[in-house]
């Protein structure tokens, strides 16, 4: 069985460790088999490009690379904290609970 990520594609979230804890970013891409996640802004590394047509002189450009996702917590948008958060089984599937103020995020 494939591992439950508790963030998914769109979530804001809050870093918790590393040299990045306390910055927060969109996620960007969630990949389930390695439990990671990719967050805009955040675990930046710089890579060599060639000159393209879009970036004539190439070089050097910082894209964020992939982070393990327990590193991550989500920041739940209607109380705007980083929560812990439940599932519960709704009306239309399974809604992520924000522990914290008891509203759905989904
Ligand atoms: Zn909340």
């Amino acid at each position: 069985m494939a591992n439950k990520v508790h963030v998914k594609k769109g979530d804001r979230v809050y870093v918790l460790t590393g040299e990045e804890r306390g910055k927060s970013g969109k996620i960007l891409r969630v990949i389930p088999k390695q439990n990671r996640v990719i967050v805009d802004g955040i675990n930046l590394m710089k890579k060599h490009t060639r000159p393209t047509a879009t970036n004539t002189q190439g070089g050097i450009i910082e894209s964020p690379a992939p982070m393990d996702a327990s590193k991550v917590m989500l920041i739940c948008p209607s109380c705007d904290q980083p929560s812990r958060i439940r599932r519960e089984r709704g009306a239309n599937g399974v809604v992520r609970i924000c522990k914290r103020c008891e509203k759905p995020i989904d």
